[in-house]
């Protein structure tokens, strides 16, 4: 294994990683229109961005394609990761940060809330293990919890990466998650309802990176409707719908879509003013 990374620099940019649900696009086993399309767009792995911050790359959340969409991007480095929440979707691709330890040669810092550390804890009890952490670098996840919310921060603004970066609470049906604010850019993935105080911490941004999973209401998420709706409310100067379904087909919804609002697709690029 190399000592350091071959890695394209983000600079001040972010790429979509995944932009589907959690099943993925195409799901397992279907032959919807959507899921046998040739379309490339048409193709979404497990919601995921990563951003390029002054001190380094940030990734949010840890898909279980993250092996894949990190390959697939060039994105051979990742200095932090922060959590939205704790859905198998955002966190299972957890195991493949191990490498990142090893090329910073220290623990990997995680920007999370508690129930998210908690879920990690358990799911990956393995990685705080005193005898499995004795493993050569590389063996299991080394992680350096920083916990966002507690008493000391609450939820305001956090420095991560030489950034300021503002977590949203959001709800996610009955869920607590978090999105967040980098500069001018939000990101509120997995969220059906945004709290007025939350509402207040969204205004005035470039882009807002927004859930939509399907036509249909779903208990958790936005449907397009709403997620149109909500991204007339907030009056971002453009939106970006992720977490999507094989309910929409790319081309079809985009034609569809009012002027500035467009669904994202795996390995879209965005600037990221700070
Ligand atoms: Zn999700
Ligand atoms: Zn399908
Ligand atoms: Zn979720």
């Amino acid at each position: 294994m190399p000592d350091s990374p071959v890695s394209i620099d983000l600079g001040n940019q972010l790429v979509f990683l995944g932009t589907g649900t959690s099943h993925g696009v195409p799901a397992i086993g279907c032959g919807c229109p959507t899921c046998t399309s040739d379309n490339p767009r048409n193709r979404r792995t497990r919601c995921s961005l990563v951003l390029g911050l002054p001190e380094g790359h940030l990734l949010v959340d840890s898909a279980p394609d993250l092996r894949t969409q990190l390959l697939r991007e060039g994105i051979g480095m990742v200095h932090a990761v922060v959590y939205t929440h704790e859905h198998a979707d955002h966190l299972f691709g957890l195991d493949d940060l191990r490498i990142f330890a090893h090329y910073l040669g220290s623990d990997l810092p995680v920007y999370c809330d508690r129930q998210v550390q908690d879920r990690i804890r358990r799911v990956f009890d393995y990685a705080f293990d005193p005898a499995s952490r004795a493993y050569p670098a590389g063996g299991v996840p080394r992680l350096t919890f920083r916990t966002i919310g507690d008493g000391q921060s609450g939820n305001g603004p956090i420095r991560i990466l030489g950034a300021e970066v503002v977590p949203i609470p959001l709800q996610h049906g009955r869920y607590d998650v978090l999105g967040y604010r980098f500069g001018d850019v939000a990101y509120c993935t997995d969220t059906n309802g945004i709290p007025a105080s939350s509402v207040a911490l969204l205004q005035d941004l470039d882009v807002l990176i927004l859930d939509c999973l399907r036509q249909r209401p779903h208990a958790t998420h936005f449907s397009l409707d709403e997620a149109i709706e909500t991204a007339r409310r907030l009056g971002p100067k453009r939106t970006l719908f992720t977490h999507v379904s094989h309910d929409l087909d790319h081309d079809a919804t985009n034609r569809a879509l009012p002027p500035n609002m467009e669904l994202a697709y795996d390995g879209l690029i965005v600037p990221v003013g700070q």
